[in-house]
């Protein structure tokens, strides 16, 4: 099945249950300070669940887009090295707002993964809520185990602590126990060497987790006490391209139909070939996946700049770029290259990928020209600093330079450095940056930080666009 199908058969299946399926909300967020990109799929709907605000329907299902590169949920470092974690990737989820429960929460989830996508549920395992002899004291969640037992043998119902199975939005508001559900798509030959049970959440590459069910039935008042709330809610999260990796037999996420084409592109332009070369691998899968972030935030409304969202934004990319000419040799922008054949694969479940193609293409194109001017001269001056550390510990006014003259990101650095056993003095950077500020602010009264340098052309692109929300999306960027 393709990933284009498998994504319309979630959709389709909960439309059948009677749920809305509204569109994935961008992945920007314009009006929550807590959060710069949406990290999961409730993000969206959090207000719903806080009791502000009533949902245009109590059944919802979509596919959400997600970014998980800071704040709570940081999966940066893993992405490339292993399969299974991107930055970007869609989240795809069944909501209900005060209306059904865990039955059929449990139920249709079952439903789905092994009626309809047929997958083989001798490789399936869930978890449910162990409970908790804490402050809270949880009991289990024996209501979630019952309903399971119905489905699959006990013995592949796993007990889960807190830290897993007990889902909190914040220190105060909804929360729940959950239940996930785990596959293992491990060679035979290897299942009769370890017991999968033994393997779940221990970040196994085919032991991995897809669909995580949130039963919302308490409240955590101010006082950290927990009541029951009025109207429970269900928030499910399946990682998009994790079931495609499983329904398209393959082992790892970069090998289904979502990244290949782009995988492919890297070949071409680079003239090397995925899966023969570990380093060259690792820097195919984070480019491959660095580019789909990037180009859909641009797509959001967020383009790379020097400071909050726009900052982790242009971090990516310039992340990408370093390991496109260390690892595979590419000296000259190539990135934007990448964009047509994503907008072609994506463009139809997102539109606003092919709408904005030429600006994304546009920008990506013009921040690594830029960066690559700067590059090569930054790695030569840290290989100096390397071959002359007297400690394996780089100083911050050393790390500091490289990023105010030649724009490397302190997370790059450090990325650079650790490759070559190698560490950085982030407190000695944090003071240069301080006295860094210092200067600016005292230098110029008028801060243009939140604003976006486009070129004309880029910008022309962008101005095609006449609605509401685009309009207000421009009013952040600025002709310079
Ligand atoms: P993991 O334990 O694998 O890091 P998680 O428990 O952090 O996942 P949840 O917050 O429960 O993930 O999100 C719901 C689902 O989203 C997960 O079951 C998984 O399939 C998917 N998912 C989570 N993080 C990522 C990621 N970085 N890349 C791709 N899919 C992800
Ligand atoms: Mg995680
Ligand atoms: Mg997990
Ligand atoms: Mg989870």
């Amino acid at each position: 099945m393709k990933s284009q199908e498998i994504r319309a058969t979630f959709l389709q299946y909960f439309k059948e249950k009677s749920h809305l399926i509204v569109p994935s909300s961008s992945m920007v967020t314009k009006d929550d300070p807590t959060l710069l990109f949406v990290n999961s799929g409730m993000a969206p709907f959090k207000e719903y669940f806080l009791g502000n605000g009533t949902p245009k329907n109590n059944r919802i299902a979509d596919s959400q887009k997600c970014l998980r590169v800071s704040g709570k949920h940081n999966d940066l470092e893993e992405v490339g090295y292993d399969t299974y974690h991107h930055t970007l990737f869609e989240m795809l989820g069944n909501w209900s707002f005060g209306d059904y429960f865990k039955k059929e929460a449990i139920a249709w989830a079952w439903e789905l993964l092994v009626d309809v996508f047929k997958i083989d549920k001798d490789i399936l395992y869930v978890t449910v809520f162990e409970g908790s002899d804490d402050a809270d004291n949880l009991k289990m969640d024996t209501e979630a185990f019952d309903l399971w037992k119905q489905f699959i043998s006990e013995d592949r119902i796993l007990k889960g602590n807190k830290k897993d199975n007990f889902w909190e939005m914040g220190e105060q508001g909804p929360c729940g126990p959950c239940s996930e559900i785990h596959v293992d798509i491990r060679s035979a030959e290897e299942k009769a060497k370890v017991d999968g049970r033994t393997l779940i959440n221990q970040d196994h590459p085919h032991v991995v987790e897809i669909w995580n069910l949130v039963f919302m039935q308490f409240n955590r008042k101010a006082n950290g006490s927990l009541e029951n709330l009025p109207n429970k809610h269900i928030d499910t999260g399946m990682g998009f391209e994790r079931l495609c990796m499983v329904l398209q037999g393959v082992q790892s996420n970069y090998d289904t139909d979502v990244f290949t084409p782009i995988i492919k592109e890297i070949e071409t332009i680079t003239n090397t070939k995925y899966g023969s070369n570990k380093e060259q691998d690792i820097a195919t899968r984070v480019i491959s996946d660095h580019v789909r972030a990037v180009a859909f935030s641009i797509a959001d409304g967020q383009l790379p700049s020097n400071t909050g969202a726009g900052y982790v934004i242009r971090r990516i990319l310039r992340r990408a770029v370093r390991y496109g000419f260390t690892f595979l040799d590419k000296k000259e922008p190539f990135i934007y290259r990448l964009v047509a054949v994503l907008s072609n694969k994506m463009g139809e479940a997102f539109p606003e990928l092919k709408a904005q193609k030429h600006l994304i293409e546009n920008v990506i194109k013009e921040e690594e020209t830029s960066f690559l001017r700067t590059l090569d001269q930054g790695l030569v001056l840290l290989d100096g600093i390397i071959s002359s550390a007297e400690t394996k510990e780089i100083s911050g006014d050393k790390v500091f330079e490289l990023y105010d003259t030649f724009g490397f990101p302190i997370d790059l650095t450090a990325l650079i450095l650790s490759e070559k056993g190698y560490t950085l003095d982030e407190k000695g950077f944090e003071v240069e940056l301080q006295k860094q500020k210092k200067r600016s602010r005292a230098a110029s009264e008028m801060t243009t930080e939140d604003w976006t340098t486009l070129s004309d052309d880029a910008l022309e692109e962008f101005v095609g666009y006449d609605t509401l929300e685009t309009a207000v999306k421009l009013t952040r960027y600025r002709k310079v």
